[in-house]
C-alpha cells in the first residue's frame, strides 16, 4: 500500500499496534492526533478500526452489560477464560493479511 502518509513516521503497523489504545483513549494527544490523521487517509486501517471497535463493544456488553441496563448473562468460567485468551491472541497475534 503506497498511500501517502500524513505522518511519515506512522506506518500502518504502528497504527494497528495502537488501535486498542486508540479506542480506549489511552494514547497521548500527539499520537492520538497522528493516528487520527492516518485513519483519515488509510482505508485499511480505518476498516480495521471499525471491526475492532465493534468487537470491543460486543465483548464489553457480554462481560459487563451496557448503560441501557442490559445485564451480562452469567458466563461459565471456562468460556470466559477462553474468550479472554482469544482476545489476547487477537490483540497480540499477527495481523490478518
Ligand atoms: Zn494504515
Amino acid at each position: 500500500m503506497n498511500a501517502p502518509l500524513a505522518h511519515p513516521n506512522l506506518s500502518c503497523r504502528h497504527v494497528l499496534d495502537r488501535l486498542y489504545e486508540f479506542i480506549d483513549g489511552e494514547l497521548t494527544a500527539t499520537v492520538h492526533e497522528a493516528v487520527c490523521r492516518h485513519l483519515d487517509i488509510c482505508e485499511g486501517c480505518s476498516a480495521e478500526l471499525a471491526v475492532r471497535a465493534k468487537l470491543k463493544a460486543v465483548v464489553h456488553r457480554a462481560f459487563v452489560g451496557d448503560e441501557a441496563g442490559f445485564e451480562a448473562p452469567a458466563m461459565p468460567a471456562e468460556l470466559r477464560s477462553r474468550l479472554a485468551d482469544r482476545l489476547a491472541e487477537l490483540r497480540d497475534g499477527p495481523l490478518p493479511a
